[in-house]
């Protein structure tokens, strides 16, 4: 280590940064990625020609304005503008896909400073020391509202139970190497969940703790039918559990049927005068119709995933690109 080592030696390293409707934290998130990037440089962890690339995922608002204004003042700003919102996933995609072919190394980030920045010289040392894929885990979550506490502890062990590898607390402040990054690139599926994928590679990985502060500005972009969107594709495009919960319901639903006729013959051939009973007839059709429609809910689910697969559309458009 150390400012003796020739730059040649150095990675090139992109800060990936997706952005949607960022007016009010953009101008400090510039600010301290810049600072970042150049105490980065200075301290010989990355090559001179290292970059930002943020990615306008179809911002309504001064987004793509403050990012031009900021390019022209510092040449280390490159931006891309997506032609709308495709999501998260798809802008932090798109931008490692687009920067890929210029860097050895890209560090991705949120757009609104929660992530501690300061965490990157931790994660250039351990891809130093050979991993391809550096995951950054928060430390706790004291600053998020009590429900995306709950209902992200829920998704995480959620994930686990159905076999899907994901670290717990790993969002998508993450280091890939240009191994890494060639090997993301293979994936073709339409809704990629990149913490999933970044998990399947297999390559050496390591993991680095950041703190995790409060929203610099702005409010969250992530909606809860986003939310909702990511977990359902976290889970239906990378295991197949739910559908084979179905068979096992239809199992156990197809077992209680045979006690149930064996119970009803008995009574109606050997003890007569059976009554039947209106608890009996209507709580298995208020039962049994709610099992079925989640079952056809499910099976919907995975239906969607493969009508968006085999459709093949491009999973991001390019408006304009600011290299
Ligand atoms: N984001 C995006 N497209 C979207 C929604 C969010 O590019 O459709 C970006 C957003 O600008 C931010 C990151 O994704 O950089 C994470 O979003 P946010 O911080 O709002 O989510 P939260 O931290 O509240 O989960
Ligand atoms: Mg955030």
């Amino acid at each position: 280590m150390g400012p003796s080592r020739k730059d040649c030696d150095l990675p090139t390293l992109a800060i990936v940064v997706p952005c949607y409707n960022e007016q009010d934290v953009l101008p400090l998130t510039i600010a301290r990625l810049i600072v970042e990037l150049d105490t980065l440089k200075v301290n010989g962890l990355v090559a001179a020609a290292s970059f930002l690339y943020f990615v306008d995922d179809g911002s309504s608002d001064l987004t793509w304005p403050i990012l031009s204004a900021a390019r022209l003042d510092n040449p280390s700003v490159c931006a891309l503008k997506l032609s709308r919102n495709f999501g998260h996933q798809s802008a932090l995609l798109a931008g490692l896909l687009q920067a890929r072919t210029r860097c050895d190394v890209s560090i991705s980030i949120d757009a609104d400073l929660q992530q501690d920045a300061g965490a990157m010289a931790t994660f250039l040392e351990r891809h130093r020391d050979g991993a391809e894929i550096v995951f950054g885990v928060r430390k706790s979550r004291d600053t998020d509202s009590r429900f995306k506490r709950t209902s992200a502890s829920f998704f995480y062990r959620l994930m686990g139970q159905m076999g899907a590898g994901v670290i717990p607390n790993h969002a998508d402040y993450r280091l890939l190497s240009a191994k890494a990054m060639a090997a993301l690139s293979e994936y073709s599926e339409p809704d990629v969940f990149l913490r999933a994928i970044c998990m399947q590679l297999g390559y050496r990985s390591a993991i680095v703790e950041f703190d995790v502060s409060e929203r610099a500005a702005g409010v969250s972009k992530y909606s809860l039918a986003k939310m909702v969107k990511l977990a359902v594709n976290g889970v239906t495009s990378f295991s197949v559990a739910p559908l084979r919960m179905i068979t096992l319901i239809g199992l156990l639903v197809f077992g209680i049927t045979l006690v149930m006729s064996a119970y009803i013959l008995c009574a109606a051939l050997f003890f007569g005068g059976v009554v039947p009973g209106w608890a009996s007839t209507t709580l298995p059709i208020y039962f049994l119709g709610g099992v079925q429609i989640l079952c056809v809910a499910i099976i919907g689910e995975y239906m969607a995933q493969i009508l968006t697969g085999v459709k093949r559309r491009p999973r991001y458009l390019i408006d304009e690109e600011l290299p």
